[in-house]
């Protein structure tokens, strides 16, 4: 899914910003980075800023036009702050996360990301399917785009996540001991303590209560309570009692 998701970067300006976007995009596992007319070169600042992905940035695809970046997708998405000027249809950055990890499992997807100064045209807008705004302060809600890049890379990180896990259901959950089983361990306990006189007979005290209590809020497993019980007994025979 996450090789199907593409990061495209529009009319980019600063170099840095490249490698920045590189590696916020390496660390939640994506790969395709395309550049629609960048305005400058993947140069040494940008190899510095991608840190350990620079090889996203190197093997960035250039292309003229939105059209062409995203020519082979089915699901166009376009990252603004702004939501004023058009009206579109919106994601939230979570769902913008699930409905690419969604779609990416069959088709090619693109995030769309504008230019530092000046954003995306109305014109590059209206080609995305959807928009996605990041809900940041109102008196100050745009990014800067390599974390805007992160924190929707993110999402789809989370997602992607959330699908495998979906596949990999978790181990069967534990047994626990019914009640009754966790009484013959109690009892048994009991006269494995009477038997070797921890406690005496006409003078119990408080220990059992205190058993009691441990065990309630340490929760033992049955395999757990079978692993006591099998201790108690080696413990009997080994002092001989009935
Ligand atoms: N002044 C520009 C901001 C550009 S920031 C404007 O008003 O559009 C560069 C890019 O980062 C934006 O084009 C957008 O893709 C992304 N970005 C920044 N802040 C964002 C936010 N709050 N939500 C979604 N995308 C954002």
């Amino acid at each position: 899914m996450l090789n199907n998701v593409k990061v495209v970067l529009v009319g980019t300006s600063h170099s840095g910003n490249i490698g920045s976007a590189a590696r916020a995009m390496k660390v939640m596992g994506l790969t395709n980075m395309v550049l629609v007319d960048p305005q400058c070169d993947v140069d040494g600042q940008a190899i510095a800023l991608a840190a350990g992905a620079a090889d996203i940035a190197q093997n960035a695809q250039v292309v003229s036009t939105l059209e062409e970046a995203v020519a082979d997708c089915a699901l166009v998405v376009g990252s603004s702050a702004r939501s004023r000027t058009l009206e579109w249809p919106m994601l939230e950055p979570r769902e913008c996360g699930e409905k690419c990890a969604q779609e990416g499992l069959t088709s090619n997807v693109a995030i769309v990301f504008g230019r530092e100064r000046t954003g995306l045209t109305n014109e590059e807008l209206q080609t995305c399917h959807y928009h996605v705004c990041i809900p940041a302060n109102p008196e100050y809600s745009s990014l800067n785009l390599a974390m805007a890049v992160q924190t929707i890379s993110y999402e789809i990180r989370v997602a992607h996540l959330e699908q495998e896990k979906a596949q990999h259901p978790e181990q069967a959950p534990a047994e626990y001991p019914r009640h009754k089983e966790l009484e013959m361990f109690f009892e048994h306990l009991e006269k494995v303590m009477l038997d070797t006189q921890f406690i005496a007979e006409d003078q119990p005290g408080k220990v059992m209560n205190k058993m009691r209590r441990l065990f309630s809020r340490a929760r033992p497993e049955l395999q757990e309570i079978n692993t006591l019980r099998g201790v108690l007994t080696a413990i009997e025979k080994k002092i001989g009692s009935r």
